[in-house]
């Protein structure tokens, strides 16, 4: 078999979430009774005219801004007609030659050591959703509800790019990412929130032409894209092994299955006979305003990564969890700002206990009483040698519960790590004495069991033992034995 390479290139639509739709006052709401957020607008009435809600450039723009793009100040809006039942004017307002946003790029991380690869960005532009089918089972035929008519979307389109699925994959996480971070989609797979039609060709590796490619619809979750562009290299490797050639078309993706179909060829290619919109004004954004979306961007989720890991040598595990919450990586840069341990003994408090515990009680961290202040003073009464790693995580519990001075914490319940050669002598003595056996054991090869008389001193001490000086003790005591 010759040695393919394979060629993917993605449009993501992404429902905006704004209070109304684009062109109407209706409200932009998922889950509404059916055909209650409807009006002569958005139902495409005769004699009704659309106007264009600023809030739906404003974050287009603001994504255009995240992913790198120029930004056409001016541009206008067009038809795409086609006929479906579930879109009632028989044309959905689209862009078709000239986009709010264009020539872009997002740079994302393809593996665990931080490798680059930029994913160009052709274009963004703004459009109206259509209505939905739905199929009753108890009724030949289809219902429609309209509700869905005139949500704003964005739709992003990559340039062919992407050379595996799992680059298409962290293009999407990056691509969702910034578009919860900058709160113009609420990303919702379930809802829909968020589809993508999936563009794929394969070539023998060290080709510079590309292949006819095949698109794949609406397909609205990324584990299904991922499965939807393996099935389609798969497909199309074995048509060209076999000496055939791929054709450009259109194929239905079937998640459950696991297939995909022909929906249609080239040859009867839609034709949309797109035209400039002739009820609404051309677009026409102030310079000031687009500077203005510019400087209003957070920092961004994949900048914010990169950061962790080269600021703080955070390893990219921890990293992106931090970056996956907001809150944890604002109490992080708080600890951060304190200072005086290493950020990688914070995350690991952070990550860990805080983390399981927020989770037990099904907490956000706001939610517990505990502050940077706080952990960075425990942190350092472990660090010192006051108390243990194992007693920091009873000190811990309790931060989590009250805002309390750790040192006090340790005062009242009597944390305080125990140092004291002759207390930790007899505690050894005492877990040796009985555990006879073991030490013969240990003595005779079976290195295994150090860390139960480790553990049995440990408790012994009731976790107050300095780990160091237990484990010191512990092996001059075998050795004379
Ligand atoms: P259409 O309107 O027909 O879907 P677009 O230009 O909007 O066309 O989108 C084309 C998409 O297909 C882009 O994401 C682009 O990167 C991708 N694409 C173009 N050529 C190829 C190819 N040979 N192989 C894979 N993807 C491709
Ligand atoms: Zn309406
Ligand atoms: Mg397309």
């Amino acid at each position: 078999m010759k040695d393919y390479e394979i060629v993917v290139g993605l449009e993501v639509h992404a429902e905006l979430s704004t209070n109304t739709k684009i062109y109407c006052s209706c409200k932009n709401s998922f889950g509404s009774e059916v055909n209650s957020n409807c009006c002569p607008i958005c139902l495409g009435m005769p004699g009704t005219l659309p106007t264009l809600n600023e809030k739906v450039v404003d974050y287009a723009i603001k994504m255009g801004h995240a992913l790198n793009c120029t930004i056409n100040r001016v541009c206008k809006q067009d038809r795409k007609n086609y006929f479906y039942p579930d879109l009632p004017k028989a044309y959905q307002i689209s862009q078709s030659d000239i986009p709010l946003c264009e020539h872009g790029y997002l740079d994302v991380m393809l593996d665990r050591q931080g490798t680059m690869k930029r994913i160009g960005v052709t274009r963004i532009h703004i459009e109206e959703d259509a209505g939905k089918l739905v199929h009753d089972d108890s009724f030949a035929g289809s219902l429609v509800d309209f509700n869905r008519c005139g949500v704003p979307l964005i739709e992003i389109v990559s340039e062919p790019d992407m050379r595996s699925s799992a680059e298409a994959k962290a293009y999407l996480d990056g691509i969702k990412a910034i578009l919860q971070c900058l709160d113009v989609s609420d990303c919702k797979m379930q809802e829909g929130s968020i589809r993508c039609d999936i563009n794929v060709s394969v070539r023998e590796k060290g080709s510079e032409t590309f292949n006819n490619r095949v698109e794949m619809k609406n397909v609205n979750t990324f584990s299904g894209a991922v499965r939807a562009i393996e099935y389609e290299t798969k497909r199309q490797i074995e048509v060209m092994e076999a000496g055939g050639t791929i054709s450009q078309e259109t194929r239905r993706w079937d998640d459950v299955k696991g297939v995909n179909s022909l929906l249609r060829s080239k040859e009867n290619a839609e034709d949309y006979r797109y035209f400039p919109e002739p009820d609404l004004l051309t677009i026409v954004v102030p310079e000031e305003k687009v500077e203005a979306l510019k400087q209003s961007l957070p920092e961004l989720p994949h900048h914010r990564l990169l950061r962790y890991m080269n600021d703080y040598r955070l390893p990219h595990f921890d990293a992106n969890l931090l970056v996956e919450n907001l809150e944890k990586a604002a109490f992080f840069e708080d600890c951060i700002a304190i200072g005086g341990s290493q950020p990688k003994s914070i995350t690991n408090w952070l990550l860990g206990d805080v983390s399981r515990i927020l989770n037990e009680k099904n907490w956000v961290l706001s939610q517990s009483e505990l502050t940077p202040e706080n952990l960075m003073e425990m942190i350092a009464l472990i660090e010192s040698g006051k108390i243990s790693n194992t007693t920091g995580k009873t000190v811990i519990k309790v931060l989590m519960e009250e805002n309390k001075k750790p040192s006090v914490i340790v005062e009242e319940k009597g944390l305080v790590q125990v140092s004291d050669s002759s207390v930790l002598e007899a505690i050894v003595d005492e877990v040796l004495a009985n555990n006879l056996k073991l030490v013969a054991d240990y003595k005779g090869g079976k290195t295994n069991v150090w860390g139960f008389l480790v553990g049995q001193c440990m408790r012994a001490s009731k976790g107050k033992g300095n780990p160091a000086l237990l484990r010191e003790l512990l092996e001059k005591a075998i050795a004379k034995l």
